[in-house]
C-alpha cells in the first residue's frame, strides 16, 4: 500500500506562502521514491519552516534555533541507513546555524538540507535575514537592510557540499525532481529553495521570481554530475557551478548546479576507524532492539 506522507494536522502557514510548495514537493518526492516511512526522518530548527516535520507522516523532530544540522547529524550517525531531511530557513541555517551549515559540508555526512529561503525572519515579524540584499527595504523593516547578503550556493560549494541545487517553491515539478535526486545522493546535499513570504517580504514576491528564474537543465549541454574520480572535467564542473552560483539579478538559475558522487560520505570514512561501524552500529542496534524489530 502506498504510504500517505501527509498527516491530518492543519497547515497554518499564511495564504500564498511558498512553504506550501516545498511541503508538497517533499511529499511528492517521498511518494514517488516509494520510501519506507521508517527509513526517513525530518529535523527542523525554529522559524515558519520549523513546522514542516509536524505536517509529515514520518518521524520528525522540531529542535532548537539553528541546531537542526547537529541534531540531524546525530540521527544519521546513530543509524546511517536513514535518510535525514533538514528543514530550515535562511535565518536558522545561515544565521545562528551558519557554523553547523559549514561543518556539514566539510563532513559530507549525507544530510539532505532543504533551505526555505525567503530573506526574512517570518516567524518573528519579518526582520532582515542573511539572504536579504543590502539596501533592500521590505514593508516589515523601518529602514533599509544594512547587512551584507550570504549566497547559500556559493557558501555550500566552498564548504564542500557534494550536491548543490536551487529550486523555486512555485515550480513543484522541478523541485520534486531535485529533492528525489538529493535524497538518493550519498553525501551532503543543499537545496536552496526560493520561497516568497507574502506577509513580510513585498519585494521578492512570486511574480518577482517568476520573471527571473530559468532552468539550468534547459541547456542540454549542462552536466553537473561527476560520477568517476577520473572524470577529466571534474574541476571544470566545479568551477562552472561556482560561477553559475554567482548569477543573480535579472536572471536567476535553478536546477542542479553540482552533483559530485565520488566523495566518500562521513560514515564510510568513519568506518575505517570504527570496525564494522556501518554493519552493526551499536546505537542503531539499540534502537532496533528497543523498538522490537
Ligand atoms: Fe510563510 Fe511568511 Fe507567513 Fe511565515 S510569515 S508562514 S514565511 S508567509
Amino acid at each position: 500500500m502506498v504510504h500517505n506522507f501527509k498527516n491530518d494536522i492543519t497547515v497554518d502557514w499564511c495564504p500564498g506562502c511558498g512553504d506550501f510548495g516545498i511541503l508538497t514537493s517533499v511529499i511528492q518526492a517521498l511518494t514517488e521514491l516509494d520510501m519506507d516511512p521508517k527509513s526517513v526522518v525530518s529535523v527542523s530548527g525554529i522559524g515558519c519552516s520549523g513546522k514542516t516535520p509536524h505536517y509529515l507522516n514520518i518521524a520528525g523532530v522540531h529542535t532548537l534555533h539553528g541546531r537542526a544540522i547537529p541534531y540531524a547529524t546525530g540521527v544519521k550517525l546513530a543509524n546511517p541507513d536513514l535518510k535525514v531531511l533538514v528543514m530550515g530557513g535562511d535565518g536558522d541555517l545561515l544565521g545562528i546555524g551558519a557554523g553547523h551549515f559549514v561543518a556539514e559540508g566539510r563532513r559530507n555526512t549525507g544530510l539532505t538540507v532543504i533551505l526555505f529561503d525567503n530573506a526574512v525572519y517570518g516567524l518573528t515579524k519579518g526582520q532582515a535575514a542573511p539572504t536579504m540584499e543590502m539596501g533592500e527595504k521590505t514593508k516589515s523593516l523601518t529602514r533599509a537592510n544594512i547587512f551584507g547578503k550570504i549566497n547559500p550556493l556559493t557558501l555550500a560549494l566552498s564548504a564542500g557540499y557534494s550536491f548543490v541545487a536551487r529550486g523555486f517553491s512555485f515550480d513543484m515539478k522541478q523541485l520534486k525532481e531535485i529533492i528525489k535526486t538529493a535524497i538518493n545522493h550519498e553525501g551532503s546535499a543543499l537545496i536552496d529553495v526560493l520561497q516568497p513570504c507574502p506577509t513580510y517580504n513585498n519585494i521578492n514576491t512570486m511574480e518577482w521570481y517568476r520573471k527571473r528564474v530559468y532552468k539550468l537543465e534547459d541547456d542540454k549541454s549542462w552536466d553537473p554530475v561527476i560520477a568517476s574520480p577520473d572524470d577529466p572535467e571534474a574541476q571544470a564542473k566545479f568551477e562552472r557551478a561556482y560561477r553559475k552560483s554567482l548569477e543573480w539579478g535579472d536572471r536567476i538559475p535553478t536546477g542542479i548546479f553540482y552533483d559530485n558522487r565520488t566523495i566518500p560520505p562521513f560514515t564510510k570514512r568513519l568506518n575505517e576507524f570504527v570496525p564494522n561501524y556501518l554493519e552493526v552500529p551499536p546505537a542503531k542496534q539499540r534502537i532496533l532492539d528497543a523498538e522490537g524489530y
